[in-house]
């Protein structure tokens, strides 16, 4: 015979104060968070009411069987409840002396919102009279009562709690009081039999046919109606829409479940001597070392997070009259309790008629700020070594110390909502083309670029602008992608915002509301929320604790961490975050702006000389900025990418172009100007491509225009070997992208090989650069063995090497249909933004093939999954000596790596 499952855990004490506990801390699968915590809290001593908790997997069984209960639970949960009965001395409903409980769910992870919790449950028509008796207090217990209806009527119910709300308010104006506290014990009385007509007249009989009496739904006089309607609402709301999308969010499973625990009540309502509140056992929005936190006296949990009244703070508890015992046991309650769980925690606690009981602790949530801060104090404290400090602060919320973000106390209206495509706040006009952006940064006013998606010709208003606002794309579309390797802020994906870039004005569905250009406003990067106005910002303080966690991060990690930049001052900024090089330096953002027309010039004219004078331009060019690049990162690598797009995005669009001709021929204009753009039309037309990005692109455009790769490398060799002469230390690397087979790696390696020895020649310099190559086709990931005897090194460009190995395009699928794919569960997360694991087979074939072709090749990732925590676990696993991310992941990239090692021991 197979055990029978256990469905149902005791806590607290028995009627004899021994400790029944039946669970801890570690089992929170099952329990739930705050049940296994309750637990905890019993065994340790702490005074927790009694109580029991129904497990979550109970939970799952009873919604898989399409909200029917598990045989035999409901008897459990009678014999737990009649156990519970017999420790408190009490009977449910009694009418003499009521036992009274709460219901309150609890995930394994915390889940804000998901379900409130039923307090003073077991009240009815004959236990009030119990309650009075015992608490010769009437007020109190018709309070308690009309409470019970209230919240269950909403929570368990679903009812709009302004049903209630209004009454209570109508009550008010009608005996002219202020405040809730002012209503005698006749007035909730009254209130009592008015909640019930609410009751009967909202509730449908059809739904709970249990529930009607002589014809009309009443509210439910059995306490065990009661319990039972309400552990099926806590059930139910596992899979509430709010829920669901919450855990989507987050990442939380699906098939977790909630716990239920019942609980004996403890009253804060019960006068004076009596109150509740909820406290951190630091300060969890500055780390500091002090108990934090607010209580109300003589009132119910639910009315402190309500805000209905002013709370006071935790600190003032212990000198008020009736209270000081109590304050002073919470305080020692604190310490113990970082003591045992070596963590700042998060607490609630009710005091009865001067006696403390401690109703949940979890570990507290906290600012990033704070994060650093508490785990360096408990490291020097002594609570938790230096490994724990560096487990203890999540990557992401770096993210929250290196850029703006609204002012916690602004108060303003969302617009709209996207994808948090990058971190930060900003706030500006809008404007609605690069060109404008550009005017309006120069004239010195601050604006955000609103644009379908951006292109490459965004880029110069994308650098003007504070912020980018899109309404298509993904978190990996160009604006993002762009967005993040500037640090600028970005939301993305705004599909209800519809803009129309001639008039220069966008509309927001579902809203009047008309964003015309110059008007201001605000969008947060970190949320993906879009304002109309402009909100306060206000810039984190970057305290000394970001350097010291990353500095004990560095001596855990195994990974490198690189940047990706193309210009000094990213450069610089990755240096100063600590990056120990440059893993992609992206050569074809050096061909925009005004180079733009020299590279035009170049792929349009079939003129020799004109051809070869460009060229020649663009050396130039190229050279000040590799100058530029490696001066600044002397004596550390640079990989610089030779030109890898497609050459069509550096041509005008087709379309512009024809309609420009067409406006010319309508209105008469020059006939030899005419000509020259239907040439020139023509010309571009020829570029054009069924699937660019697997056209001529990568190594494909150094084979087919050698002249190309020779001028760029002739441009880093020189800036190298004056950079030499003036004693400095430059260490470029050249990187060969889109190889597919040894064969390109071959001849355009020996093309490189050749140019260096030439100017190493002419500037009578030694020159020593590494070629290496992308590993970013899945053929070249297969034949690594054979391209790495051309290669010195490897970077896996995780980008297009997921493009192609599902065969999406990342410009259109994420919009497509990648969302539908994530909701139906036929992807797990977007592999654009964390590396596929079938991706990642790819990169781990290729890193071990490349080192049997070359021990020692050196390997890297630089696409965007560089910089994204989980993937930075998957290359760790995988042995790459770096990662490469923009240069604002750069922190967040160390401490995911050393936490990636240290899970490894
Ligand atoms: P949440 O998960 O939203 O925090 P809880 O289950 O913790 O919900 O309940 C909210 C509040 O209700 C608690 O902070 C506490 O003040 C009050 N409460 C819950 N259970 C009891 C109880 N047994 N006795 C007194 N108050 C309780
Ligand atoms: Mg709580
Ligand atoms: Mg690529």
């Amino acid at each position: 015979m197979t055990e029978p499952v256990k469905r149902v855990y005791a806590f607290g004490k028995d009627a004899q104060g021994n400790n029944v506990t039946e669970g801890n801390t570690t089992m929170k699968a099952t329990l739930g968070g705050k049940g296994a915590n309750l637990a905890e809290m019993a065994n340790i001593g702490l005074p927790v009411p009694p109580g029991f908790t129904i497990s979550c997997q109970t939970c799952m069984e009873y919604a898989n069987a399409g909200n029917v209960w598990p045989e035999g639970v409901l008897d459990t949960i009678h014999e737990y409840r009649l156990d519970l009965e017999n420790r408190i001395g009490k009977k449910i409903g009694d009418a003499e002396d009521p036992l009274l409980v709460s219901v309150r769910s609890g995930a394994p992870m915390s889940m804000p919102g998901m379900m409130d919790t039923v307090l003073n449950l077991g009240l009815n028509d004959e236990s009030i009279n119990g309650l009075i008796k015992q608490t010769e207090n009437p007020r109190f217990a018709w309070d308690s009562y009309r409470r019970f209806i209230q919240m269950f009527s909403n929570v368990v119910m679903g009812l709009d709690g302004d049903l209630f709300e209004n009454a209570i308010n109508a009550m008010k104006a009608v005996r002219g009081v202020k405040s809730d506290t002012d209503l005698t014990a006749e007035d909730l009385q009254e209130l009592v039999a008015e909640f019930k007509g609410i009751f009967t007249e909202n509730v449908s009989g059809e739904e709970y046919p249990a529930l009607v009496v002589d014809g009309s739904v009443q509210f439910p006089q059995d306490p065990m109606v009661q319990l039972k309607l309400a552990i099926e609402a806590v059930f139910g709301s596992w899979n509430n829409p709010r829920a669901v999308l919450y855990r989507k969010k987050n990442k939380i499973s699906d098939d977790l479940g909630t716990a239920v625990n019942v609980q004996c009540m403890v009253f804060g309502n019960k006068g004076n001597t009596s109150a509740t509140g909820v406290a951190f056992t630091r300060n969890p929005a500055n780390g500091a070392k002090e108990f934090y936190g607010d209580y109300l006296v003589n009132a119910q949990g639910e009315d402190v997070v309500a805000g209905i009244r002013n709370t006071s703070p935790i600190a003032d508890l212990k000198h008020v009259e009736g209270l000081e015992e109590a304050g002073r046991e919470l305080e020692e309650i604190f310490v113990l309790l970082e003591n045992h769980f070596h963590d700042m925690m998060d607490i609630e606690f009710t005091i009865e008629q001067g006696k403390l009981f401690m109703l949940q602790t979890r570990v507290g949530k906290r600012t990033a700020a704070a994060a650093l801060h508490i785990a360096i104090d408990m490291e020097k404290e002594g609570l938790i070594d230096k490994k724990e400090a560096v487990r203890r602060v999540a990557p992401d919320q770096l993210d929250q110390l290196l850029h703006p973000q609204f002012d916690k106390n602004a108060d303003y209206d969302v617009l709209a909502r996207g994808l948090n495509a990058s971190p930060g706040a900003a706030v500006g006009e809008a404007v609605f083309s690069s060109a404008d952006a550009v005017a309006a940064a120069e004239a010195g006013r601050k604006c955000v670029l609103v644009r379908w998606e951006t292109n490459p010709d965004d880029l110069a208003g994308m650098i003007a602008a504070e912020g980018i606002l899109t309404s298509h794309g993904g978190k990996t579309s160009h604006a993002a992608v762009i967005a993040r390797g500037m640090g600028a802020p970005c939301v993305c994906g705004v599909e209800a915002l519809k803009i129309d870039a001639e008039k220069k004005q966008a509309t927001v569905a579902g809203t009047d509301v008309v964003i015309k250009e110059g008007d201001m406003i605000s969008l947060d990067g970190t949320s993906g929320i879009v304002v109309l106005g402009a909100v306060d910002l206000v810039m984190p303080e970057l305290t000394g604790d970001l350097d010291t966690i990353l500095e004990w991060a560095d001596e855990f990690r195994k990974l490198g961490v690189r940047a990706n930049a193309d210009n000094p001052e990213d450069a610089k900024l990755s240096r100063d975050f600590g990056a120990s090089g440059i893993g992609l330096c992206r050569t074809e953002h050096m061909f925009l702006g005004e180079r733009k027309q020299i590279i035009q010039t170049f792929i349009l004219n079939d003129d020799d000389a004109v051809r070869e004078k460009a060229v020649g331009e663009l050396f130039e060019a190229q050279t000040g900025d590799f100058y530029g690049m490696f001066k600044e990162m002397d004596g550390l690598p640079v990989i610089v990418r030779l030109l890898d797009p497609p050459l069509h995005e550096f041509l005008e669009s087709p379309r512009a172009l024809d309609v420009e001709i067409a406006r010319l021929e309508a209105t008469g204009g020059d006939k030899t100007l005419i000509a020259e753009k239907r040439m020139l039309m023509e010309r571009i037309d020829g570029f054009a491509e069924q699937n660019p990005m697997l056209g001529l692109r990568g190594c494909r455009l150094g084979i087919v225009y050698p002249i190309l790769p020779e001028m760029q490398v002739r441009a880093i060799a020189t800036a190298t070997a004056k950079l030499k002469k003036e004693g400095l230390d430059p260490k470029p690397e050249i990187m060969i992208p889109l190889v597919s087979t040894v064969a390109e790696l071959e001849k355009l390696r020996a093309v490189a090989e050749k140019i260096i020895a030439e100017v190493a020649a002419e500037e009578g310099v030694e020159l020593d650069i590494e070629v290496g190559t992308m590993i970013e086709l899945p053929r070249a990931a297969v034949t690594a063995d054979e391209i790495a005897t051309q290669a010195d090194f490897f970077s896996f460009g995780t980008n297009d090497l997921t493009q192609t190995t599902f065969g999406f395009s990342r410009d259109d699928v994420e919009a497509e249909f990648v969302p539908q794919y994530l909701q139906e569960h036929l992807l797990p997360y977007n592999p654009f933004a964390t590396i596929d694991p079938g991706v990642a087979k790819l990169v781990e074939m290729g890193v071990k093939l490349g080192h049997e072709g070359n021990p020692d090749l050196v390997c890297g990732v630089c696409g965007e999954h560089g910089g994204d925590p989980d993937s930075i676990h998957t290359f760790n696993k995988i042995g790459l000596d770096y990662v490469s991310c923009s240069p604002y992941r750069v922190p967040v990239a160390r401490l995911a790596a050393a936490q990636a090692a240290l899970e490894e021991e």
